[in-house]
């Protein structure tokens, strides 16, 4: 009972770290900022956590092809730009009509019905691009 209870706590803080949070996180970096309210938390309780938390549909997991996956908070639908160079990650938007444009060629070209896209914009970020650095 007491453990049970404990375990939804310390759900509902991961939850509330992402929600408070514009970033992509990583399990460890979680984990980091539980440690300090929660002694006795394992990297394995945040996992479960996270694990419930994605089947519950209130957290995003996402790999981008690496080894790695970073967290967020489900809000506003939108898309990620990973930079190939240092792997940072951000949310970026695309107009809702040129969505649509795309999803109704989709249907008249294909004659398929799209009810949900996962898309992935990849480059290299303004921030590396500031560093000099191009393709
Ligand atoms: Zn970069
Ligand atoms: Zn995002």
């Amino acid at each position: 009972m007491g453990v049970k209870i404990r375990k939804s706590k310390q759900r509902n803080r991961i939850l509330e770290v992402l929600q408070s949070s514009r970033n992509h996180v990583t399990a460890n970096w979680i984990y980091d900022e539980l440690r300090p309210e929660f002694p006795s938390v394992s990297l394995g309780n945040v996992y479960r956590n996270l694990n419930i938390l994605v089947d519950q549909g209130l957290v995003n997991r996402l790999g981008f092809g690496s080894n790695v996956d970073l967290y967020e908070a489900v809000r506003e639908p939108h898309y990620h730009f990973v930079c190939d160079r240092c792997g940072a990650v951000e949310d970026v938007r695309v107009p809702e009509d040129l969505q649509h444009r795309v999803e109704s060629r989709i249907s008249r070209d294909y004659g398929h019905v799209v009810t949900s896209k996962s898309v992935e914009f990849h480059g290299i970020c303004r921030a590396c691009r500031a560093d000099g650095v191009t393709m």
